[in-house]
């Protein structure tokens, strides 16, 4: 196997070899997002969009010209999945919470705008549950829906929907598309919608050695009629200890088992403190799930003294208004180009 990084270059040979590479925003979807959008797939994209909210806040709070304040003040989350709604929950909670630093924001509010190509949000949650959804955030929020409806492009002023009509906005965020990682292009392995052919076990078949797992792979599932899990980190975290198991197993001359796994359910916040889910293949809405998804992501974060800290900034966060410090990534050498 070949490496390189910030130790430099180099390659080492391997008994085995476990890809778990996941997979990467796909920007190529619409012309210009990837010039124009902002994607929404790691850590590093979260504390951008974060900033960007704040410094969208603060210019439109300096100008007197009102088209431009608008624009400033517009947010479109182009795709109304899991990770769509999540933001524009999110964001819709920041600026309407907000609201009491900026005197903008309290005389004029801003525009946050869902393009969803299906019919309901939330199309992996049964129709109910997504217009429930819907409900609460049109109601409680004032974002505005478009539904069955297509991004055409996305340009440096806004978004052009396949209605032909136009959003001018000063952010479009897309959580749409995901593309394999160029190692598993490079793979000589087949492959099933992008994603690695993995037997049962999670071997590769054809190359003796080699393992994979969580989005990269296309693990079929003994337990739900052999259908391909879905790239979640619920599967993806039964999927690891699991591999490891069947890599002991082979050092040990034993059979390897199939992965199997049949999930609990699927949750989504939808903002203002709510949250849809099913589990257990029981529809709920509404503040009993949010604590359930509160709980559930507390109890997967690794260690207790991150657990703690985790509950204890929750708890912060909604008893005070949001915390609007822009954090700025500068580094003193480039303090000079950026003042
Ligand atoms: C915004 C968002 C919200 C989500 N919310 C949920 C949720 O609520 N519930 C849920 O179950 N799932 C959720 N998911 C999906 C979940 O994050 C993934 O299914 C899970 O992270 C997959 O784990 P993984 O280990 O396969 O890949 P990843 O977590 O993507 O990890 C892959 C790692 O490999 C590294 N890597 C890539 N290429 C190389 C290389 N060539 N060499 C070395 N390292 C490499 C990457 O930098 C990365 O650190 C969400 C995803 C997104 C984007």
């Amino acid at each position: 196997m070949h490496y390189r990084g910030g130790i430099g270059t180099g390659s080492f040979g391997y008994d085995h070899l476990v890809l778990a590479c996941g997979s990467r925003a796909n920007l190529q979807m619409i012309p210009g997002m990837a010039e124009h959008a902002l994607p929404l797939k790691t850590v590093g994209d979260a504390l951008h969009l974060r900033n960007r909210v704040i410094a969208r806040l603060e210019a439109a709070e300096l100008t007197e010209d009102p088209t431009l304040r608008r624009w400033l003040m517009t947010f479109v989350v182009v795709g109304g999945g899991f990770s769509g709604v999540e933001v524009a929950g999110e964001i819709s909670d920041f600026l309407a919470e907000s609201g009491r630093w900026y005197r903008h924001l309290q005389a004029e509010p801003p525009r946050v705008v869902v393009v969803h190509a299906g019919p309901h949000l939330l199309p992996e949650l049964p129709e109910r549950l997504g217009h429930f959804t819907e409900r609460k955030l049109a109601l409680h929020r004032g974002v505005e829906l478009r539904l069955s409806t297509r991004s055409r492009a996305i340009d440096a002023r806004g978004i052009t929907l396949d209605n032909g009509s136009r959003i001018d906005a000063g952010t479009v965020i897309s959580t749409i598309g995901t593309v394999s990682s160029p190692l598993i292009d490079a793979l000589p392995a087949e492959k099933v919608r992008g994603r690695l052919k993995v037997a049962a076990d999670m071997s590769v078949p054809g190359l003796p050695g080699v393992w994979a797992v969580g989005d990269c792979a296309a693990v079929p599932n003994s337990r739900e009629d052999w259908s391909v899990c879905p790239p979640t980190a619920q599967f993806a975290l039964r999927q690891g200890p699991q591999l490891a198991a069947n890599i002991a197993r082979r050092e040990r001359g034993q059979p390897t088992q199939a992965f199997g796994y049949r999930p609990k359910g699927l949750m989504s916040a939808i903002g203002h403190n709510r949250a849809v889910a099913r589990v257990f293949g029981i529809n709920l809405s509404g503040f009993i799930p949010w604590l359930l998804w509160r709980g559930f992501y507390l109890l997967y974060i690794p260690t207790l003294a991150r657990k703690v800290r985790v509950y204890l900034e929750w708890n912060w966060a909604m008893l005070f208004p949001p915390d609007i410090a822009h954090l700025r990534f500068t580094r003193t050498v480039d303090a000079d180009e950026d003042p």
